[in-house]
């Protein structure tokens, strides 16, 4: 029986994309080629990349002064990519938690980095209000969802600079205005596919004002110019991607997705919020919708409760090493049954208890 899978990444991807996915392994779309033999530079391949591209922007409802590319790295390599191309004089960061740390440490290797806001002072238990960004920057960067203590920033600064956001944990889980954004960036592995490829929708506008030379496969305008293909991209991870992006338009674009996503949050909060013998890490009103950490406030029944989840069939829902206590990741995929489930592990731990 397959696990109800609360993992933070790689995590739950639609079981439709699962199925998908692995008859292309075998054979993709009747080439008589797996997907993981096909060429980068076949017309099988560029039809995937140039579908993911637009799905993508039509996913986000934006227009063409907009590029999307499919890079290699991770999240943790736009961590430099985005200075390296855009820092000239200062950028701005919001430190939310681990994720904008490690943002922050990358950026301080190229220029002037300013901390504008932080909630470190309280365990990065809220997002931080009250934003006032220079207007001297070159830029603003932000982690929209803080992916260990649970934030999400439900409001998204207004800029008169450009926009940065590092997605990696809720693109596409939620109606946003993404014009708003000139740089948006997300890892494959949370909420968008398999490990591998790493999603950067850019605005052509905002790239080569920096006087420093850029390699050449960290450059955005070169990436650009080869349609992502500089070098071999992670061919079977956009494919997924494209999976997923389809799926997204089979539930009814991000609108509905939203939707199934505020109430699968609720479903859990509200369960955590009644039950005396746990309490939630995030401050209520920055509540993330796509990872929720929690506490027992006994610590000495970890061992009891540890052994009802895994008996419920339960997977992945150890909190990250920072934080400690337990973190159920709900991204887009997780079915509410399975939420379902969790619900009742957690009434069942009180009764027992
Ligand atoms: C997981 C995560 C990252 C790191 O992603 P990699 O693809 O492993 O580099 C960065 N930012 C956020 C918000 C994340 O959740």
């Amino acid at each position: 029986m397959k696990k109800h899978n609360f993992s933070a990444g790689p995590s739950i991807l639609p079981q439709s994309v699962f199925e998908k996915a692995s008859e292309a392994v075998l054979n993709f779309e009747n080439s008589g080629l797996s997907v993981l033999e096909i060429s980068h530079r076949s017309k099988e391949f560029l039809n995937v990349i140039e579908k993911a591209r637009a799905l993508a922007l039509q996913t986000a409802g934006l227009d063409d002064s907009y590029e999307v590319l499919f890079l290699h790295g991770g999240a943790s390599t736009q961590f430099l990519s985005v200075p390296y191309n855009l820092l000239e004089k200062k950028a701005v960061y919001i430190d939310t938690g681990t994720w904008a740390n490690k943002a922050i440490k990358e950026a301080q290797l190229f220029g002037k980095v300013e901390i504008i806001n932080s909630s470190k002072s309280n365990g990065y238990k809220h997002i931080p209000k009250d934003i006032h960004v220079p207007a001297d920057a070159d830029y603003l960067h932000i982690t929209t969802n803080n992916t260990i203590y649970g934030t999400q920033f439900h409001h998204i600064p207004n800029t008169e600079i450009p926009l940065v956001a590092d997605m990696s944990s809720d693109i596409f889980s939620r109606e946003l205005d993404y014009s708003k954004f000139s740089l948006i960036y997300a890892g494959s592995q949370k909420n968008l596919g398999a490990s591998g490829s790493t999603m950067v929708i850019v605005k052509r506008d905002i790239l080569g004002r920096v006087s420093r030379k850029i390699p050449s496969i960290l450059d955005y305008q070169n990436q650009i110019k080869h349609e992502s293909m500089f070098n071999t991209p992670t061919t079977f991870s956009v494919y997924v991607n494209l999976l997923v992006l389809q799926w997204i338009q089979e539930q009814g674009g991000i609108k509905a997705i939203e939707n199934r996503n505020k109430h699968k949050a609720k479903l859990l909060y509200d369960e955590i919020d009644r039950n005396p013998l746990v309490e939630g890490y995030a401050a209520k009103e920055d509540r993330s919708l796509m990872n929720v950490s929690f506490f027992l406030k006994d610590a000495s029944m970890q061992e009891k409760f540890d052994t009802l989840w895994k008996n419920a069939n339960i997977s992945g829902l150890k909190g990250h090493r920072n934080l400690g206590g337990y973190r159920a990741s709900i991204y887009n995929a997780m079915p509410i049954q399975s939420i379902q489930v969790l619900v009742d592990v957690l009434k069942e731990f009180e009764k027992k208890s």
